[in-house]
């Protein structure tokens, strides 16, 4: 038999795909080899398909990571599929069901349906299970041919938590025959219990207060699995919908696999939330990980990636341990479905299943259809051509919906009652984009694509504890997106352009001017260059000047918040809240929730008057129609220019 690489990279033979994985055919007459494969954080991804964009992608859906699935049952002896969680919300399809469709009695949902037609073991429940509610959660999971477990969300709860009243089973023990190398079949018995982070009560407390409670996730296995034991277990698997953090374990704690590997009894280790991959060198300098040998605390481990990215892998060689089994030794990796090249295209790895994709069809057209049309109204036209420039309505709309979610998130934390400003940045406004790369939406009717279009990237919502002076300083940071200019200038260029249009932060909930006269405080890359100027004047808060020592809460992005354009007060260290959710869908919800949405900009920034002054910059052509309408600035047109660009002139 001839083995070749055929395109995909895949080893070929003439019969299709190269025979037993090694590890089967290294399993003696005592030994098994045993195969897990975890999917996580689908978040309804099971076309490949981008429906904020309206177009095919090639680095997502389970359709694709099916084939994975597909190849190694078809070169396994025994392999089981277990899903890691967060399936029921994160894509317009999750949107789609929830707040168009909704799911009557008897209703199976999409991902449900595709994880059905896959024949999925079980799996657990992520934090995202819970956004839209749980009577939504439970009439999903009812659907589902296989257990969803959950053992540290509970309806009432007892003493301990093997005394509580679950929302849903915490475990459950599969009973499955295994075949031994010698081809015998054996009796064994698969535990499975399924975590996830117990700030669902923060993020989702409107669905959950006085419903559920939370469990630390450690305190709850190290109550479980015991009994697990007693029940007669052979191996235990965590599915921890949580990610890889800290080895040292604090209550209540987000990202505790690695704590959660250490419990006695846990034999291996599913992880997600992070919509990372694990092996991976992410985790190289992580505590307790050994990343080479894909295990936490020793045990083997595995992280899927994100949207069907990667089908994690297990492979464990068992041994017959008296009547029972213990791991031998393990591989662990993570498949992806595509390969990013050099140039960034992308190259897919695998083909979609057909019968996957055949399952959500129906589904699949129908989102289609919703991302199409309206899911709100906008009373004023949400465009960008003027968003460098003046206070603007596709920035607005933005920092309404992140003040709203913030607000929401706040509410009985240490930190209520603190100001809350947002900071957003314009970001599809022309630049390398060329002259129609702009946000133009008229009144009228808002589609979910139209969201994609006002939040191009899949950031997550932070928030962030700075002071009155940090917030200036923020502010100096973004007007370095403008050159100085002369006073008396005639046709000044304003825009600088090597500052990019993402770091234009503007800032929501304080007013202010920005003096163009004087010289920009950083660099490009964010360095002091002029300590003591002064852009950013008239900086007011609630009608009177700043308090530089006053705290506010701003609400922003994870890229911004961790250091990304190296904002002062937006460092890494001042983060106070990481939200699940990423700025698009607390967009859509914002516009969902209120119906008609009025992103006028409100002028709350400006340029400080100068004497006998004009400036000079160029957008979209199309913006001209707009541009008497721009709030607090005085624009004309001043020509072409010869790359596409319209010019127009401020008369400061
Ligand atoms: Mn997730
Ligand atoms: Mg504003």
């Amino acid at each position: 038999m001839s083995i070749t690489l055929n395109r995909r990279g895949f080893l070929a033979g003439t019969a299709g795909f190269i025979a037993l994985h090694p590890f089967s055919v290294s399993a003696a007459g005592n030994q098994a080899h045993l195969r897990i494969m975890e999917t996580t954080d689908l978040h309804v991804h099971v076309f490949p398909y981008d429906y904020y964009a309206d177009k095919a992608v090639d680095t997502v859906g389970l359709a694709r990571t099916a084939s994975i699935i597909d190849s190694v049952r078809a070169e396994s002896t025994n392999a089981i599929l277990l899903d890691n969680g967060d399936f029921l919300q994160g894509n317009p399809m999750g949107d789609y069901i929830a707040y168009e469709r909704g799911m009557a009695e008897g209703d199976t949902h999409p991902v449900i349906q595709a994880m059905n037609t896959l024949g999925y073991e079980a799996s657990t429940l992520g934090n995202h299970e819970f956004n839209y509610g749980l009577d939504f959660l439970m009439k999903s999971v009812a659907g589902a041919n296989f257990p969803v477990v959950s053992a540290n969300i509970a309806k009432t709860m007892g003493a301990s938590p093997t005394d509580d009243e679950t929302l849903l089973p915490p475990y459950v023990i599969l009973d499955r025959e295994i075949i031994d190398g010698n081809g015998d079949s054996h009796p064994i018995r698969i535990g499975l219990i399924g975590f996830v982070p117990p700030q669902v009560m923060n993020w989702d407390r409107k669905h959950l207060e006085g419903n559920v409670q939370a469990r630390d996730i450690v305190e709850t296995a190290r109550a479980y699995v015991p009994q697990m034991k007693e029940q007669g277990a052979d191996i235990i698997i965590a599915l921890s919908h949580s990610g890889i953090g800290s080895a040292d374990h604090t209550d209540g704690m987000e990202n505790a696999s690695v704590p959660l590997a250490a419990v006695d009894g846990i034999d291996a280790i599913l992880t997600g939330h992070s919509h990372l991959v694990f092996p991976s060198s992410t985790y190289d300098d992580y505590a307790g990980v050994d990343v080479a040998a894909g295990t936490l605390m020793g045990k083997p481990a595995v992280m899927g990636g994100f949207w069907g990215s990667h089908m994690g892998l297990l492979d464990l060689m068992l041994e017959r341990d008296g009547n029972g089994w213990r791991i031998l030794s393990h591989t662990a990796e993570a498949r992806p479905i595509s390969r990013r090249e050099e140039d960034r295209s992308v190259t897919p790895l695998v083909e979609s299943s057909a019968e996957v994709l055949a399952s959500v069809q129906t589904e699949h057209d129908e989102t289609l259809a919703y991302i199409r049309r309206a899911v709100g109204m906008t009373d004023a036209p949400l465009h960008s051509y003027f968003a460098l420039v003046a206070d603007d309505p596709s920035v607005q709309i933005v920092s309404n919906a992140q003040t709203w979610y913030i607000a929401q998130m706040m509410e009985g934390t240490e930190y209520e009652g603190i100001p809350i400003l947002s900071a957003a940045a314009p970001f599809k406004a022309g630049g390398r984009g060329g002259p129609d790369y702009y946000t133009d939406v008229a009144v009228g009717p808002v589609a979910i694509k139209n969201v994609a279009d006002l939040y191009l990237y899949p950031n997550t919502v932070r928030a962030v504890l700075v002071t009155g002076a940090q917030v200036k300083n923020w502010l100096e940071r973004s007007a370095g997106m403008f050159n100085q200019v002369q006073v008396g200038a005639t046709d000044a260029p304003l825009l600088n352009p090597d500052f990019p249009s993402y770091n234009f932060d503007v800032i929501d909930g304080v007013t202010y001017r920005i003096d163009l006269s004087q010289p920009a405080m950083f660099d490009r890359d964010g360095a002091v260059i002029n300590a003591e100027t002064n852009r950013i004047v008239d900086l007011m808060f609630d009608g009177a000047a700043i308090d530089p020592n006053q705290q506010f809460v701003i609400a922003t992005n994870n890229y911004r918040a961790s250091g990304g354009g190296s904002f002062p007060g937006a460092m890494g260290d001042t983060v106070i809240f990481e939200g699940p959710d990423t700025n698009r869908d607390v967009i859509v919800r914002y516009i969902v929730d209120q119906g008609t949405v009025s992103p006028r900009a409100d002028a709350n920034w400006t340029f400080a008057p100068m004497a006998d002054t004009t400036v000079i910059f160029e957008t979209g052509p199309t913006g001209a129609a707009y541009a008497a309408d721009v709030p607090g600035v005085t624009i004309e047109e001043a020509g072409g220019s010869d790359t596409g660009f319209a010019l127009f002139r401020i008369t400061l």
